[in-house]
């Protein structure tokens, strides 16, 4: 079954009191645990297509669905992931993965359990004290991934997780990925401008191509692996 439906969604930005296409009339289905990457030039709208599936933009036109319905404002059932990892400074590794849980149902010691599963998952094991500032991009992004499976979200959102890495910290990071999506089976979402990235990851390639002397974008699918 179809986890995302993208339903004929337009958006435009008020840009000096014009409204601008960034998005126009754009559909797409990704499949409950199909690994997805949307490739396209910077500016044809994959961050703001991201930001509306995680319910932090809107569209203007048409809608957005995930298991069938309507999103209307963030969830953690829909995870995301920046460039940067956004943990907060005055909170240790495992103080940023845990507040991800609070108002979650469950007792502290089951949730500091689940958190030292994760922490182990993505590679941190023996960080779980440290504070962000202690740690390098890589594995503040490995923080950044495990805050964001803790509440277990049934969507993973990805806006160039591993945009600012090194090459080979974007490889060791690709591989942990990889290797937590093929436990988990997570529908995933990731925007990437790295073609290799998105042919080792991904089971279906979405290029999101800016049409010849208009502004906004369309899509055009590959599929590496139909
Ligand atoms: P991408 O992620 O593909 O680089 P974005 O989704 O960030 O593209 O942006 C798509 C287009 O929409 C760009 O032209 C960008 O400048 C514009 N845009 C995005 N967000 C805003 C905003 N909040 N206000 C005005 N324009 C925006
Ligand atoms: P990315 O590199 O992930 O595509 P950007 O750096 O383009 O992200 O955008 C970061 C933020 O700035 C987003 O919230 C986006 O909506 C906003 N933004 C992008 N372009 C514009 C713009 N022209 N005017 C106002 N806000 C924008």
């Amino acid at each position: 079954p179809d986890e995302i439906e993208i339903n004929h969604v337009s958006r435009r930005f008020q840009v000096n009191g014009t409204a601008l296409p960034a998005l126009e009339n754009v559909s797409l289905t990704v499949r409950k645990g199909e690994f997805v990457s949307l490739i396209g030039p910077s500016g044809c709208g994959k961050s703001t297509l991201l930001r509306m599936l995680a319910g932090l933009d809107h569209p203007d036109q048409g809608e957005l669905r995930v298991g069938g319905y309507l999103i209307h404002t963030p969830s953690l059932t829909r995870g995301i992931v920046f460039q940067d990892h956004r943990l907060l400074p005055w909170l240790t590794v495992e103080q940023n993965i845990l507040l991800s849980l609070k108002n979650r149902p469950g007792q502290a010691a089951e949730q500091h359990q689940q958190v030292a599963r994760l922490i182990e998952l993505v590679g941190l094991k023996g960080f779980e004290r440290a504070w962000p500032h202690q740690l390098s991009g890589g594995m503040s992004q490995r923080a950044a991934i495990a805050r964001c499976l803790a509440p277990q979200p049934s969507v993973l959102l990805l806006d160039e997780p591993f945009g600012a890495l090194d090459s080979l910290t974007r490889r060791h990071l690709q591989q942990a990925l990889l290797q937590i999506w093929q436990q988990q089976q997570l529908t995933t979402v990731l925007v990437t401008h790295d073609i290799e990235e998105a042919v080792y990851l991904s089971d279906r390639i979405v290029v999101l191509k800016p049409r010849p002397g208009r502004l906004h974008s369309q899509f055009e699918i590959i599929e590496p692996r139909p």
